[in-house]
């Protein structure tokens, strides 16, 4: 039955599925725009799809503006359908001490965290991994599974394709060449988006992160579903081979750009997964493809939102394995790619300055893994990945930053520390031509930062380490490092990367 309260909906909750037709209340929270710098493009994204949704709802819905949940909600009896971080939980426990409010489950998600927690308990530990969740995942929504002789079976005997999805970019050619992505159409929502934008930057209320921009991602319900769409014909099939590859002249390879329209709760993970099946069904994309895009979004995305409550509210704060306290680079806060030499860095450093957004390999395998050697506290390097980026979210960040790409949690959510040198770089992407180090020199003007950042980072926790059988190769390799003692002299001491 439909509630006559009016229920109060997050900026992540802006598709269907949070509406059962009932007035509904939107805020624009001004104070999460101004409190602490966030990038423009992500204040933009958020601004337009709470308008849009908006203008949609009409005569059913109400958009309160204030300078906090609290100042907009105090008072109101309502609806809310638990958000997505504990931050607003708690917002949502202390209006309740001023009013009636009714909390409903969580949406947006494959399973609740309730089966979650019944998973977990049946899960011995040695099998705590993505890998088991998403098997989970598989049998009980059906995706990618089919009658065998006996069993449901996965399609084409595999869960997983990833060994047919690790190609190195192709050489000589300067793009990946998978057809271009769906770009939205400015309309005048986001016209009167960006003159508020501009009004509270030039007042001295806001300071926003990167460049402004044309709007890149979804904010609407049907801008969502045109991108889905667009994806699935035309760039999924391409999805797989070159997942884990990273290229100057791509910012977007074959990725699909969901994320924010995801995030924004426009689209039901379920509905995106389905749709990239009913691709491989009807013969439109390989199933490698499908299977390793499936994968990110019902297993990756869910696992980490599960972790997130999982793991618990003080997980960023107590997690510090390796004792890494460095400051962000001013590159990173500023997001000035002037300030970087390695092309690597510099490529996606301004690719977050231009759109807030860029893709899993830089975020991991460039961005997490020079913090990872360079010491950066992880707390730091979580909270600047919420504001720079378009489709950060409090859940999203912790066992992505801190746990994967910082094994900051000593291995709750990675079974080692994701750390890589200049060669695994230089065989993924083709940053290193373009750079003035050099990936296989790791001593000198031309040290490559990753390289030398790599042995430097080994020597530093070798005793951490050593408890860990998966490090034992990079162990065994310090040890025969003749230059050893120059590497983590000269590393202590860079100021040029
Ligand atoms: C250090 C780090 C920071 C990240 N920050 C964010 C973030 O702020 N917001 C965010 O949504 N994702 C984040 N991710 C996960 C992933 O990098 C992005 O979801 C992805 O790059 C978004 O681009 P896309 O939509 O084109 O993704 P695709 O490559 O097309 O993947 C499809 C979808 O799968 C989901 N997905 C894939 N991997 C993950 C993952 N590890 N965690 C959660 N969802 C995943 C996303 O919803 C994504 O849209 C981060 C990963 C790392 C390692
Ligand atoms: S040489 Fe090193 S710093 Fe330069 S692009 Fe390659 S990995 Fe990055």
């Amino acid at each position: 039955m439909v509630s006559d309260l009016p229920r109060f909906l997050t900026p992540d909750q802006l598709g269907p599925h949070f509406d059962d037709g009932g007035p509904i209340v939107l805020v624009n929270n001004r104070g999460a725009l101004t409190k602490r710098p966030i990038h423009r493009q992500k204040a933009h994204l958020i601004l337009s799809a709470l308008y849009h949704r908006e203008k949609e709802l009409g005569s059913r819905g109400r958009l309160i503006s204030a300078d906090s949940y609290q100042e907009a909600l105090q008072g109101l009896d309502l609806e809310v359908i638990n958000p997505p971080s504990f931050g607003l939980r708690r917002r949502v426990t202390e209006l309740s001490q001023h009013a009636s409010v009714t909390v409903l489950p969580a949406r947006g998600f494959v399973i609740s965290e309730e089966d979650f927690a019944d998973f977990a308990g049946e899960t011995k530990k040695s099998a705590w991994k993505m890998e088991t969740f998403y098997r989970h995942i598989r049998h009980t929504t059906g995706l990618l599974m089919e009658q065998g002789s006996g069993e449901v079976e996965p399609v084409g005997g595999r869960y997983n394709f990833d060994e047919d999805n690790r190609l190195p970019p192709p050489k000589s050619q300067d793009t990946l060449g998978v057809p271009e992505a769906w770009w939205p159409v400015e309309d005048e929502i986001d016209a009167r988006v960006r003159s508020e934008l501009d009004e509270l930057e030039q007042s001295g209320q806001a300071t926003f992160m990167g460049v402004d921009g044309p709007r890149v991602f979804a904010v609407t319900r049907q801008e969502a579903l045109d991108a889905l769409d667009h994806f699935i014909t035309h760039r999924l099939d391409q999805f797989g081979p070159y997942e884990d590859a990273a290229m100057v002249g791509d910012w977007a390879m074959s990725h699909s750009l969901l994320s924010a329209p995801l995030n924004l709760g426009l689209l039901d993970p379920l509905e995106v997964a389905r749709g990239a099946e009913d691709a491989y069904r009807r013969g439109v994309a390989r199933l490698s493809s499908v299977e390793g895009f499936i994968r990110q979004v019902v297993g990756w995305r869910e696992w980490v939102w599960q972790l997130y409550w999982w793991l618990g509210e003080n997980y960023v704060e107590t997690s510090n394995y390796f004792g890494h306290t460095n400051p962000l680079p001013d590159a990173f806060t500023t997001l000035d790619p002037d300030l970087i030499s390695s092309n690597c860095l510099k490529t996606v450093i301004a690719e977050v300055r231009d759109r807030g957004w860029s893709h899993h390999i830089n975020r991991l395998m460039v961005v997490g893994n020079f913090a990872l050697e360079r010491g950066i506290d992880p707390a730091l390097l979580n909270q600047w990945f919420i504001d720079a980026f378009v489709d950060g979210t409090p859940w999203v960040m912790p066992a992505n930053v801190v746990g994967m790409s910082q094994h900051a949690d000593g291995g709750k959510v990675a079974t080692k520390p994701y750390l890589s040198g200049g060669a695994y770089l230089n065989k993924m992407t083709n940053y290193c031509s373009g750079c003035p180090f050099s990936p296989t020199v790791r001593l000198g003007e031309k040290a490559c930062p990753f390289t030398a950042g790599y042995w430097a980072f080994v020597d530093r926790h070798a005793e951490l380490l050593r408890g860990n059988y998966r490090m034992s190769k990079p162990l065994a390799g310090r040890a025969r490092l003749t230059d050893l003692d120059e590497v983590v002299f000269q590393e202590a001491h860079r100021t040029h990367f």
